[in-house]
């Protein structure tokens, strides 16, 4: 049986819920089904945080739960959820799995994971003791199987089940483990820790698209750095981050590195948005720059048709291996491709780079550079302050810089 905490016990402040996540857990209880918050925002309301998006877990089908609500559409092959959109707020709704009875591989990596279960299975399926809490918005409970509050509240990530059984069916969990631990500012408990390294080749099993999306969250959780430095200690690094030793290998490039995750760690503690393009543009343009210096020399290529070059070059070999979207890489091409431009400061040229779609995302690249000492901080700041005013100040810096 669970633990039940009260609204005393675990003091969740009402008003950091989302409307539209009571809204869908009031609308599949009154129909007769459990319906709960679960996951990172039950987590994020107990440490007295604002969740920045709910999910919600529900003893409905999907397509039950789609025909409840006016604008809903079932997503996904390998695991099916339900996306109920209110305006721009989307809250991923799941039924409850089972635990344990899946079809694995000879790995033991789970293949399939759509067999419904009840709430309990669903609790012994997450992947940690602190994910596992479900949030009743009504009655204003939070159901703990695991013990994952107390977990929590002694900043513990902890394995639901034996831990490497659990890697093993899917090897992201170690990802997560190390990212839990950094973002929560958390130890691993040691059970969970010991199966880490001798099972971090297992990462390579693992299908890019699923790769992409841990990894950018791993960029993206607010202490990137501390995340990478524990990923190296457990030797989970190179399957999923082959860029990053490629990186590093590129000459002066680290001080590029901590730039821009520690640029991104503050944008996410302001509650602002990461492009993965952007993220993905920096990293890897050290390697750009090393791919365009090897064509000057070979071809005697001028800089501008050597960085076309170089750029093109780099896209090809990490489309894939990064799972790039389309949108991605065109937006990667833009913001590399841009930065010779702002040397030139015509008038006309400037009306131009301003007018062009990634011209914002190209400036923030620039500051960038420039903290690296790669680029002019003063001329990097004039750019700056001319993205950031308005149309008329525009007229007059560019008058002024003519
Ligand atoms: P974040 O704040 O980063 O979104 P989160 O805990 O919500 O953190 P998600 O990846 O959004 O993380 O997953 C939502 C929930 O689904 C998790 O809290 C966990 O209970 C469960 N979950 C996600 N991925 C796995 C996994 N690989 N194995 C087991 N459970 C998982
Ligand atoms: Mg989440």
């Amino acid at each position: 049986t669970p633990r039940i905490y009260t609204k005393e016990e675990h003091s969740i402040d009402i008003r950091l819920v989302s409307r539209n996540a009571v809204k869908v857990c009031e609308v599949l209880q009154k129909k007769g089904y459990q319906a709960y918050i679960v996951g990172g925002a039950v987590r994020d309301l107990i440490l007295g945080h604002e969740p920045k998006d709910f999910d919600v877990a529900t003893s409905a089908t999907p397509e039950k739960v789609r025909a409840l609500f006016r604008r809903a559409r079932i997503i996904g092959r390998r695991f099916r959820l339900v996306h109920v959109v209110f305006g721009s707020e989307i809250i991923e709704t799941s039924t409850f799995r089972a635990a344990g009875n899946q079809i694995t591989d000879e790995q033991g990596r789970i293949l399939n994971d759509n067999i419904f279960g009840d709430l309990k299975s669903d609790a012994a399926r997450r992947d940690f003791t602190l994910n596992a809490l479900y949030y009743d918005p009504i009655k204003q409970e939070v159901i703990d199987y695991h013990n994952g509050v107390a977990d929590l509240r002694k900043r513990l990530v902890r394995m639901i089940g034996d831990a490497e059984t659990r890697y093993r069916e899917d090897p992201v969990r170690m990802l997560r483990a190390i990212r839990f631990a950094a973002k929560l500012d958390a130890k691993i408990e040691k059970n969970t820790q010991h199966p880490i390294k001798p099972l971090a080749h297992l990462i390579s099993n693992v299908p890019d698209s699923r790769l992409f999306d841990e990894t950018f969250k791993l960029l993206t959780c607010g202490n990137a750095l501390t995340c990478l430095k524990q990923l190296r200690a457990e030797g989970l690094h190179q399957g999923i981050l082959p860029l990053l030793d490629l990186v590093l290998q590129q000459e002066g490039s680290l001080k590029l590195i901590e730039v821009t995750l520690d640029r991104t760690d503050q944008r996410i503690r302001h509650n602002k948005h990461v492009s993965a393009s952007f993220l993905y543009a920096a990293l890897l343009w050290p390697l750009v720059q090393a791919y365009q210096k090897e064509e000057i020399q070979r071809g005697n290529t001028p800089p501008v048709p050597a960085l076309v070059h170089a750029v093109n070059r780099v896209l090809d070999e990490q489309v894939q291996r990064l799972s790039l979207q389309k949108r991605h890489s065109a937006e990667m091409r833009e913001i590399w491709l841009m930065q010779p431009r702002f040397t030139k400061i015509t008038p006309r040229f400037i009306w131009r780079m301003i007018g062009q779609p990634y011209f914002r995302a190209a400036c923030d690249f620039l500051q960038i550079r420039a903290a690296c000492h790669e680029f002019d901080s003063v001329l990097a700041q004039w750019w700056m302050d001319l993205a950031n005013a308005s149309d008329s100040e525009k007229a007059v810096m560019i008058q002024e810089a003519a």
